[in-house]
């Protein structure tokens, strides 16, 4: 081998895996962290059972719970805003309807 272009190889390297098992390696890394190893895969234990060790399922409750807020947020911004609409609506438009016709047939009436 050629000297000082190779990294140190640690051959007596203990990996961890997030379940506490560990187990004997060899690797340039110093050190070596497993989310899963074969005592704890449910491939190797049979058992339908998964650990979270990143927290990938709370982030994604996290997320969809955010979604939700923000969902609900916003169908209160457009039913508000249905309201006002409501509430203005009414006000002006019967008014004008009101007295645009009594007008057209007192002329009419006037005219004839
Ligand atoms: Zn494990």
């Amino acid at each position: 081998m050629k000297k000082e272009i190779h990294p140190t190889y640690h051959s007596n390297l203990t990996a961890v895996c997030a379940c506490g098992a560990k187990f004997l390696t060899g690797s340039t890394r110093d050190e070596i962290k497993v989310e899963i190893c074969s005592a704890c895969h449910p491939f190797f234990t049979g058992k339908q059972k998964l650990l979270d060790t990143a927290g990938r399922v709370d982030k994604f409750k996290a997320r969809v719970e955010a979604a939700k807020k923000i969902q609900e947020a916003t169908a209160k911004k457009v039913a508000a805003k249905v309201v006002k609409v409501k509430d203005t609506a009414p006000m002006t438009s019967p008014k004008a309807d009101l007295e645009v016709p009594t007008r057209s047939v007192e002329k009419k009436t006037e005219e004839k």
